[in-house]
């Protein structure tokens, strides 16, 4: 892709998270990560040279690949999608600076276990299946206060930072907003418990993902679009 259009849509990006995190306070910090799971491994080098750091992939095959070309750039890199158990290893030896997906306590045992035996520690997030999908991962609402602190509890490898959830699938933005508010309600609740990061929002609805109190967007196809 053509640099000037990357630019052009970044700009525009950070331009609605600017505007959408104004409405919500000057000291709410909203931080952008680029998802490019649609895209190819040189327009994510482009966002890089455009000042972008923080990318996010969804699959670990994928984020192995891409941070392995690109690690003479110190690009932060999330790991935004499910992880299968036979995948744990393979997520831990490319030290993703935020796994978002954790989304059970078998999943968070079964790290845990790993992490322990390479003496090493991961940052997550919960994931919240706000809208109570079934082709969603993630703990109900109900559960994810508990869980969060059954985590903290039995994983001392894990250093669970906050939650993350994808809003409602409908077009209804009452609903879709309505999601992002149970995540928001749980997420105020586990301040106490040491959580700073709330993420939710992609382009189809970031701005209002801010606006309901997410600081971290993941995003991906408004920033390829041509
Ligand atoms: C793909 C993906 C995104 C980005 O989606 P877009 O709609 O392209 O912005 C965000 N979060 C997760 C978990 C994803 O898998």
């Amino acid at each position: 892709m053509n640099k000037e259009i990357l630019r052009a849509n970044l700009d525009k990006v950070i331009w609605n998270i600017e505007k959408a995190r104004l409405e919500v306070s000057d000291h709410h910090i909203v931080k952008l990560v680029a998802v490019g799971k649609y895209t190819s491994v040189e327009n994510i080098a482009t966002l890089y040279s455009l000042g972008q750091r923080a990318f996010g992939e969804n699959q670990v095959q994928q984020l192995e690949a891409r941070s392995k070309e690109l690690e003479e750039l110190p690009i932060e890199w999330h790991m935004i999608g499910t992880l299968q158990k036979n995948k744990i290893n393979k997520l831990l030896d490319i030290r993703p600076s935020l796994f978002q997906a954790l989304d059970s306590i078998e999943l968070a045992l079964a790290l845990e276990d790993r992490l322990s035996n390479k003496n090493q520690t991961l940052d997550c997030l919960l994931q919240i299946n706000s809208a109570a999908e079934d082709t969603k991962s993630g703990v109900s609402p109900q559960m994810a206060i508990d869980t969060y602190q059954e985590i903290i509890q039995k994983c001392p490898h894990i250093s669970l930072k906050g939650v993350m959830s994808i809003g409602a699938h409908t077009d209804d933005l009452q609903i879709v907003q309505q999601s992002f508010e149970t995540t928001r309600k749980i997420f105020d609740t586990l301040q106490t418990n040491g959580a700073t990061i709330c993420s939710m929002g992609m382009s189809g609805d970031y701005e209002l993902a801010i606006k309901c109190g997410s600081n971290l967007v993941r995003v991906g196809s408004s920033l390829f679009e041509k």
